[in-house]
């Protein structure tokens, strides 16, 4: 491990200077992700800026009827908190699918959207990978793209010729897939000010900059995120399909909310893990849903729409075939009862 300096900022303006100032600055909030990253090497952060001293631990009600979850608020105590266990049990049941009790102890909500890739190659610093290149750290190329790909995306990759920005690496948060069904907004703080930005925007696919995990800017800081009022208490679903049945990363998840009128459906989100670089969603998809009642013939079209243009890349083909089951069997889970299926 590479020496490093560390602070204990007081206030938010501090942290956001001192993050700004220095492009080899990290945020440390749990350590759950970044602390393994800094062991293997793969991260080498000349500062840490630790934030469990600035207020952001509370989840707190808004005027709109939402709910405002503090970004140092841990995985375990959002999951069991009353109001999210009651308006929101889908985000529980995946925040709860999700690594195991002593991480979601020490993950917060904020450090979740930040965790990198589980892609092998982009742990092992002997191996090209443009992700982590762009750091100077190790050689560029995709090992994966003509690798052993098991885990990696079917979606939103990018695969050049000349692969200087390919990058077939999946996101691997679950939680992240339930607040992109939710429709949440994430707050943050930087050195222009405070924006947010809605969780459908805040990952990216990898594109021509595949070092590029998310949307936010240099020196921005996660503070909260937002629920909005709508939480699909009475007809929710979250699939995770994995090799160990706890304490493993998706290989396919699928996180469902629906509204029903009787038998026919009324409103539908549907979010998926393990595919892409980020949590995919695609509205025109759920659409398909709207006024039919739930049977595989009337699903099928959603999953055929929702995995449009997947492709795999050898060890990783059998994902679009699952993914295609895994969503229609959540949908029609969702619309007969509730809860999580391993
Ligand atoms: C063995 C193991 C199994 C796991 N299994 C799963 C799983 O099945 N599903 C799952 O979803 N996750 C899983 N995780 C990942 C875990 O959920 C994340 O490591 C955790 O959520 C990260 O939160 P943290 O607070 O510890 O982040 P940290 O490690 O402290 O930080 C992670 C990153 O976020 C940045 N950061 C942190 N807070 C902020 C903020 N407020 N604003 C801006 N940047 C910030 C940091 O700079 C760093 O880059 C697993 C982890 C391990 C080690
Ligand atoms: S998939 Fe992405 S993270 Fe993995 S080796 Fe390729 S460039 Fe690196």
């Amino acid at each position: 491990m590479n020496p490093f300096a560390y602070s204990r900022p007081a206030s938010l303006a501090d942290t956001v200077n001192e993050l700004a100032g220095s492009s080899r600055s990290r945020i440390i909030a749990g350590g759950t992700n970044l602390i393994d990253l800094m062991k293997e090497n793969v991260e080498r952060p000349a500062q840490l800026i630790d934030i469990n001293r600035l207020p952001f631990s509370t989840i707190d009600e808004l005027p709109d009827g939402g709910l405002r979850l503090g970004a140092l608020v841990t995985n375990a105590d959002t999951a069991y908190h009353p109001l999210v266990e009651q308006r929101y049990p889908l985000l529980s049941q995946t925040i709860l699918a999700g690594a195991s009790p002593q991480l979601r102890n020490m993950a917060t909500n904020g450090g979740n959207l930040f965790q990198r890739t589980r892609c092998y190659y982009f742990y092992d610093t002997s191996m090209p990978c443009n992700k982590r290149a762009a750091t100077n750290n190790g050689p560029g190329g995709c090992a994966a793209y003509g690798g052993y790909n098991r885990i990696h995306a079917i979606l939103g990759t990018t695969d050049d010729t000349n692969g200087q920005s390919s990058c077939v690496a999946t996101y691997p948060s679950d939680m992240a897939v339930a607040l992109t069904a939710l429709d949440a907004v994430v707050q943050v703080t930087g050195p222009n000010g405070d924006r947010s930005i809605p969780m459908a925007d805040f990952h990216r696919l990898p594109g021509a900059e595949p070092w590029r995990d998310n949307t936010t800017q240099p020196g921005e800081v996660v503070t909260a995120i937002d629920l909005p009022t709508r939480g699909f208490p009475d007809h929710y679903t979250y699939i995770k399909v994995r090799d160990r049945s706890s304490y493993a990363f998706a290989l396919v998840s699928v996180a469902v909310g629906l509204e029903m009128d009787g038998d026919v459906v009324r409103d539908a989100r549907i979010a998926l893990g393990g595919v892409a670089h980020k949590p995919w969603r695609k509205s025109e998809a759920e659409q398909l849903l709207i006024g039919k009642t739930l049977s595989p013939e009337t699903i099928r079209p959603v999953a055929d729409a929702l995995l449009a243009g997947a492709r795999g890349y050898g060890h990783n083909d059998f994902k679009i075939e699952l993914a295609h089951r895994a969503i229609i069997r959540a949908v029609l889970k969702s619309g007969l009862d509730n809860g999580a299926v391993e």
